[in-house]
């Protein structure tokens, strides 16, 4: 092995080192006499005042001079060749300073959050001196001697976890820590083979040739929700797993997916290495080392998995890949499954993405033969696609103040008859979007951000949903002081709730938004007892439209179909088509058939006329000819640039001074600048311009260029790229 790097003249020569913060380039540090170093490895260098860590880039040009010494290599798994292809060309698409990119692949897991062993409890002494029923239920499910969890035992004798402490305090349980769980079980390919259905076996069969074939191709695994596309791309994991290679699951909401693990751990016998925020840094950071290893072989994480330091990645999967959310919008603004795309092609591995509504993008893709496009168009198990029907609320008027249409209502109630569940979607957080005073108009606007404040009944609070501002609800309107004048304006799920209460007072109902309280572990609880079938009727904004497993559901009210159809942004339609066929997916997964129902104003809206009509294809082809006709991606490509600073001035002066030297040629279209869709936002002043150029024209080079021309932002101004922004 000699791209060892310590031969230069005389001492040890040079090398080029990334350091993981926002700065573009390599730096050159001097190398020791007696240190080895080579591309990839992860040293400690003086910056400045400081020292930091950095990865060796390059070779350098080998001349020592005056430079800095590199203090020490440090003993941490190298950057792979692959890892580091992939972090240049990141840089390169997303226009983000290359350390910006580095960091994502080398970030440490925050040490704060210690892996403690958790402690478990055994029976092990006489019975307490004054029993109970709940010290009795507890003593009884403890029985046999085994070691248990304590939440476990608790919630197996629904009993509270006070009354397990109150049996250690007495001696009857002893505590000792459970044995650590493995970090890379080695999951078994054989574990459970399901017996899939033809269809289901034709696609498996397809997607485990193309793991053994070794080599790139990009595959769009197309399937209506419900079709078993997570049980059909386990058989390319499982093929990937008898090759000894390793596989990557990128899934949007990978936190509350407690559905997921359990159906992993069904059919390979263990769970997946997990990899997202709410997994301690302990874990994660053990959990690295074995993908590094290749011990690994199975990773389900969020999209930051992508940069992990995979030994012999021979499969990648995208989960729902048309979610919103694999695009990362703050820093290196990087879109997941494009970089999955391109890790896939770095590794020369396969990768597929799934989904019941697939992106335009992926779409196009692959009709025109650029993706193998595979194909479940049927439930599982003759299970059909619930019916669709439209609520003209224009005939159907609900009472002022109120959301649910008479149709809707008796739906419910035939449903609760039935003891079958329902679910009312509407992607509104909160109470009521806009709160205004009856008497003087007063409306409260965020301070920070150009957006009103959402009334958060549950919170008692006034919230910011772009920066998080919070104040309380006051009694009085803080500009005419009448009291008792504040009136809630539209409807959010909590507001939703207070309907269903009035309206179905026997049913147990639940709301279900990020707003959870108790958080994400909570919130899985609960997403698991609404599949138990202990709720009559769920309330959920998009957080319960997502891949979720509800067999009891037959029936999805959407409460607004024209929620996000309104908007300017021509992704529009797009979005409210995928969110309401995933929504309406969820009725009628289980043995009885399911159906939806979609209030509208604007029954005749095209997106509305194609869901109800059952033919998806009319909805893309009608689509792809709007996109195609406006030179809008993926058919011309897409950037915006915001300008930002304290003060409006600032931000116009320098978003008309990069206008100005925009010196765009033919194939490329500048406009603006204009005030961002948010033009206020945590207290700074955004403009927004937007360019779009022809397939064959390379964006990049030209954002560049265009730059690297601009006069340098000054002050308070700074200038964000956004590569394909997904929304604009
Ligand atoms: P999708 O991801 O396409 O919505 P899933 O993979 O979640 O579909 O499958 C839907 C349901 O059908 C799940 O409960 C799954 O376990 C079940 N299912 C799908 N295929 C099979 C099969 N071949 N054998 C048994 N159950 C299956
Ligand atoms: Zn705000």
């Amino acid at each position: 092995m000699d791209d060892a790097l310590d031969e230069g003249q005389g001492g040890g020569g040079t090398v080029e080192v990334l350091i993981p913060l926002g700065l573009d380039q390599a730096y050159s540090y001097a190398v020791p006499s007696g240190l080895k170093l080579a591309p990839g490895d992860v040293v400690q260098v003086p910056l400045g005042p400081r020292e930091t860590v950095g990865v060796v880039w390059e070779a350098g040009s080998g001349r020592g001079g005056n430079l800095k010494k590199v203090v020490a290599k440090l003993d941490m798994p190298p950057l792979d060749p692959a890892l580091r292809k992939l972090v240049d060309w990141v840089a390169w698409y997303t226009l983000a300073a290359k350390g910006s990119v580095l960091a994502l692949a080398l970030k440490r897991p925050p040490d704060d959050t210690p892996e403690r062993p958790k402690l478990g409890v055994r029976l092990a002494g006489a019975p307490p001196a004054r029993m109970t029923p709940a010290r009795a239920r507890a003593i009884a499910a403890a029985e046999g001697g085994l070691l248990i969890g304590k939440s476990a035992l608790a919630e197996a004798a629904s009993v509270s976890t006070a009354v397990i402490d109150s049996l250690v305090d007495a001696g009857t349980f002893c505590v000792e820590p459970l044995p650590q769980e493995a970090i890379a079980a080695r999951p078994d390919p054989d574990h459970a083979i399901p017996q899939l259905s033809y269809d289901q076996r034709a696609v498996g069969d397809a997607l485990a040739d193309l793991v053994r074939k070794q080599s790139w191709q990009v595959a769009l695994l197309e399937g209506v929700t419900g079709s078993g596309k997570t049980e059909v791309y386990f058989e390319a994991v499982a093929e990937a797993i008898r090759l000894g290679r390793q596989s990557v699951i990128l899934m949007p909401e990978i936190a509350l997916t407690a559905q997921f693990i359990d159906r992993f751990e069904a059919r390979f016998g263990v769970r997946p290495g997990l990899w997202h925020s709410a997994v301690s840094g302990r874990r994660r950071e053990r959990l690295q080392a074995a993908i590094a290893r290749g011990e690994a072989l199975v990773v389900a994480g969020a999209r930051s998995a992508l940069f992990l330091p995979y030994r012999d990645l021979g499969l990648i999967i995208v989960d729902e890949e048309h979610e919103a959310a694999y695009k990362q919008e703050d820093g290196v603004a990087y879109h997941a499954r494009d970089m999955a795309v391109v890790r896939s092609k770095i590794e020369n591995a396969p990768v597929v993405l799934a989904s019941a509504t697939p992106s335009l993008e992926t779409r196009v893709n692959a009709e025109r033969g650029r993706y193998l496009h595979l194909k479940l168009p049927e439930r599982y198990g003759g299970r059909e696609l619930p019916t669709l029907g439209l609520v003209d609320l224009r005939k159907d008027k609900p009472e002022r103040g109120r959301w649910l249409s008479s149709q809707l209502i008796k739906a419910v109630e035939a449903n609760l008859e039935a003891k079958e569940q329902s679910l009312l979607f509407l992607n509104r957080r909160g109470y009521a979007p806009l709160t205004l005073c009856r008497d003087c108009g007063h409306r409260f606007q965020c301070p920070n951000c150009s957006a009103w404040l959402v009334d958060h009944r549950f919170r008692r609070a006034l919230v910011c949903h772009h920066c998080g501002h919070v104040e309380r609800r006051p009694h009085e309107c803080p500009a005419c002081h009448q009291p008792e004048s504040l009136v809630a304006c539209g409807p959010g799920v909590e507001r939703l709730a207070e309907e269903v209460a009035t309206q179905f007072p026997q049913a147990r109902s639940i709301v279900l938004s990020s707003d959870f309280p108790g958080g994400t572990e909570r919130l899985k609880q609960e997403l698991m007892a609404v599949a138990e079938g202990e709720f009559d009727i769920v309330i959920g904004t998009q957080l319960v439209a997502k891949g979720h497993n509800f067999p009891g559901m037959t029936l999805v009210g959407v409460i607004d179909a024209d929620l996000g159809l309104t908007s300017g942004d021509p992704r529009a339609a797009e979005r409210t088509f995928q969110v309401l066929r995933q929504v309406t997916g969820r009725a009628g997964r289980g043995e009885k058939p399911g159906r939806a129902l979609l209030q509208t104003h604007d029954p005749s809206h095209p997106v509305l006329k194609a869901l109800v009509s059952g033919d998806p294809e009319r909805f893309y082809a009608a689509e792809t000819a709007a996109r195609e006709a406006a030179g809008l991606p993926p058919f011309g490509r897409l950037a915006g640039l915001i300008v930002s600073a304290n003060s409006q001035g600032e931000a116009e002066t320098h978003a008309r001074a990069l206008a100005r030297c925009a010196e765009a040629p033919a194939g490329v279209a500048v406009l603006g600048p204009a005030e961002a869709p948010l033009a206020i936002l945590r207290g700074r002043h955004r403009m927004r311009l937007i360019v779009r150029t022809a397939r064959e024209i390379n964006l990049q080079d030209y954002l560049r260029a265009w730059l690297k021309r601009a006069p340098r932002p000054k002050g308070s101004v700074r200038v964000a790229v956004d590569v394909d922004p997904q929304s604009f």
